[in-house]
């Protein structure tokens, strides 16, 4: 065992293979969760210009400085100023200018003396006043968001490698970003074989079980910021699985993904194929679940043969095809979604390096692992309960209560 590849060797050797995708250019409306290809620098000023933060007056705090609420201070209103306009006049001394939330201060006003703190009427649809009484002296700039306030011209608001928010695409629609430069997504062709798959919406015949992992697979790579491009499912012919590993050829997909037929079973016809029409790199790994996984190339493109029990294919997905297709989606590499656990029971395992299905919790304020489910790597359940996977090391065979732990969160956006 101990000839099979570490999960590290192989991980590293698959990721030299891959590359950062070309930038591409995406309107706003398609930016969410795409990944900025570029640092995003500022070319405005935000907001572009002072404006007020209140319904109210714009006042010279040095009229309005001694005014109370028992002794206000009485100004001539010279203007009506509403968001979008840009005014022309100056405020001079024992002047005021209505003015509106998000409209720009006049010259010679250097504060906003909100419409609560005078005699003004705050009904929308008044008159404007000849005079008004002020009964707050403000501070300079009280009531007005100055100019750069939020963001200054020539400011790194964004790097490159972010995976854009909601609240990105706001900042970016604010600064005019559009169309937005994100990395491309990298397409992946799926395959999955076996004779013994029927798609689930066919009734089950005697010794067919239906074909879960082209689905399970195809939702990761959408999760994992790349296309799938779902191939179909191939029967045991090793004929019949070129045909379809061919069209993957004819889409210059960046990544072939195949599912089952790569371990020592009679019909196990992935792996002969790789080595006939490319070549295989290697094909065991010394993991659990997911032991025979093949990496190689087709005909000139990468390919990835996943086991088919539908565990193991998920885990072997998690640990080698999502950090690829993260560096090619431009996702900094690194363990920062790993977190440290204390097992709640002691665990067992053969000496490969093994990913258990586990629920976390959190017991007296310290994150704690439960195996959930059935562990065998055919079984469903136990990962739809689990919420992480549990890293026992390699060469480690038992583990007592308490033993500290690394886990891989899983939950709803594994991404
Ligand atoms: P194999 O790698 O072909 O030996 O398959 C290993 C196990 O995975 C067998 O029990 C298969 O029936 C099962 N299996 C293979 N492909 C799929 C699939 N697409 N969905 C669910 N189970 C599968
Ligand atoms: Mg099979």
């Amino acid at each position: 065992m101990s000839s099979y590849l570490s999960v590290k060797e192989a991980q590293q050797r698959i990721l030299k293979v891959f590359n950062v995708k070309p930038v591409e250019f995406v309107v706003l409306e398609q930016a969410n969760r795409r990944v900025l290809a570029q640092d995003i620098i500022a070319n405005v000023n935000l907001p572009p210009f002072d404006n007020s933060s209140m319904d109210g007056f714009a006042v010279r705090t040095e009229d309005v400085k001694l005014a109370t609420h028992d002794s206000p201070v009485i100004l001539q209103v010279v203007a009506d100023i509403p968001a979008g306009i840009s005014p022309a006049l100056t405020i001079q001394p024992g002047q005021a200018a209505r003015i509106m939330t998000g409209a720009q201060m006049p010259k010679g006003a250097d504060a906003v003396v909100p419409v609560e703190y005078t005699d003004a009427s705050q009904d929308p649809n008044s008159r404007l006043p000849e005079q008004v009484r002020i009964f707050h002296a403000p501070r300079p700039g009280e009531y007005v968001r100055p100019t750069g306030q939020d963001v200054r011209q020539g400011q790194t608001v964004l790097n490159a490698g972010r995976k854009l928010s909601p609240q990105d695409i706001g900042l970016l629609a604010s600064l005019g970003v559009t169309p937005v430069p994100v990395y491309q997504k990298a397409r992946v062709a799926l395959l999955t074989t076996g004779d013994e798959l029927i798609q689930p919406d066919q009734p089950l015949t005697p010794g067919k079980i239906r074909d879960s992992n082209s689905y399970t697979l195809a939702a990761m790579i959408e999760m994992s910021d790349a296309i799938p491009i779902r191939l179909g499912n191939a029967p045991d012919d090793p004929l019949v699985i070129q045909k379809y590993l061919d069209l993957a050829v004819d889409q210059k997909v960046d990544l072939i993904l195949t599912s089952a037929g790569v371990s020592v079973g009679t019909y196990d016809f992935v792996r002969n194929i790789i080595e006939q029409h490319g070549h295989l790199e290697f094909w065991r790994v010394n993991m659990r679940p997911g032991k025979p996984i093949a990496f190689g190339a087709y005909k000139g493109i990468p390919l990835i043969g996943l086991p088919g029990n539908p565990v193991s294919s998920f885990v072997g997905f998690m640990v080698f095809v999502r950090p690829i297709l993260q560096k090619m989606a431009g996702i900094p590499q690194g363990r920062g979604d790993f977190l440290r656990v204390r097992l709640a029971e002691p665990v067992e395992s053969d000496g490969r390096e093994t990913y258990f299905r586990c629920s976390i919790s959190v017991e007296k304020g310290v994150l704690t692992a439960t195996l959930a489910g059935h562990q065998g790597s055919a079984n469903l359940v136990g990962l739809t309960k689990a919420n992480a996977l549990l890293i026992v090391p390699a060469g480690v065979k038992s583990l007592p209560t308490g033993a500290e732990l690394e886990a891989w969160p899983i939950s709803s956006d594994f991404a």
